[in-house]
């Protein structure tokens, strides 16, 4: 009976083991949450709720960390908070308590693809940021700058649809899911990218 017992322990002991230090975070980073309007914060938070939808069909709630939230974020979010990381403080300081030193930022302004070599990173950083108007653009490198600041080291990558950006969806739980087919199903760039669409 003990051997049956201790085999269980041992199982999710290895579960729990490989949830945390095996796996990457994805993170959404909210820290320019308040240069969107009204309308554009609900399509964040929805946007949000449906990278939770993403996460959990690939890997566990957990490894989606959230940072940079605030109380108008959990009001609108309307998904279990609990169950993914969701983090008040900014995003160099989660790294920082995670022990993380060297992060990919998913950025459309970046100069080189997201390719393999990348796939070891201890995190990979998503703009939580919606576009509407004109008004926030090039948000997303300054994320990059920032953590920069804080001595983490940043690969800018983007992901782009036989060599072009354009054709590429730029919703946040999208560019999550491409990135999962990559890294998770060994998928090339431009398969994950029409699968999504
Ligand atoms: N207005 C922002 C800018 O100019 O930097 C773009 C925001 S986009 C709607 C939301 C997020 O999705 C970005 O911050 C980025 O992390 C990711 N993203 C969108 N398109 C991407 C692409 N082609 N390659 C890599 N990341 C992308």
């Amino acid at each position: 009976h003990l051997d049956k017992f201790e085999v269980v322990i041992e199982g999710k002991d290895l579960k729990e083991k490989l949830s945390q230090y095996r796996f990457p975070y994805f993170i959404i980073d909210l820290m320019h949450w308040e240069k969107h309007t009204e309308k554009e914060k609900r399509k964040v938070a929805l946007q949000a709720s449906q990278s939770y939808g993403v996460i959990r069909d690939y890997l566990w709630g957990d490894r989606l960390a959230v940072t940079w939230v605030n109380e108008e974020f959990k009001k609108l979010s309307n998904f279990p908070l609990e169950k993914v990381t969701a983090y008040e403080g900014s995003t160099w300081e989660f790294l920082k308590k995670e022990g993380i030193e060297e992060v990919v930022l998913l950025d459309p302004w970046a100069g080189e693809d997201l390719n393999e070599e990348d796939f070891s990173a201890g995190a990979f950083i998503i703009g939580g940021i919606v576009d509407t108007g004109g008004t926030k653009k090039k948000t997303t490198p300054k994320i990059g700058e920032e953590l920069e600041k804080r001595g983490i080291k940043v690969l800018r990558r983007k992901i782009s649809l036989r060599g072009d950006i354009i054709g590429v969806p730029d919703r946040i739980n999208l560019i999550l899911e491409i990135v999962l087919k990559m890294i998770l199903e060994g998928k090339p760039m431009d398969d994950a990218v029409l699968e999504v669409q």
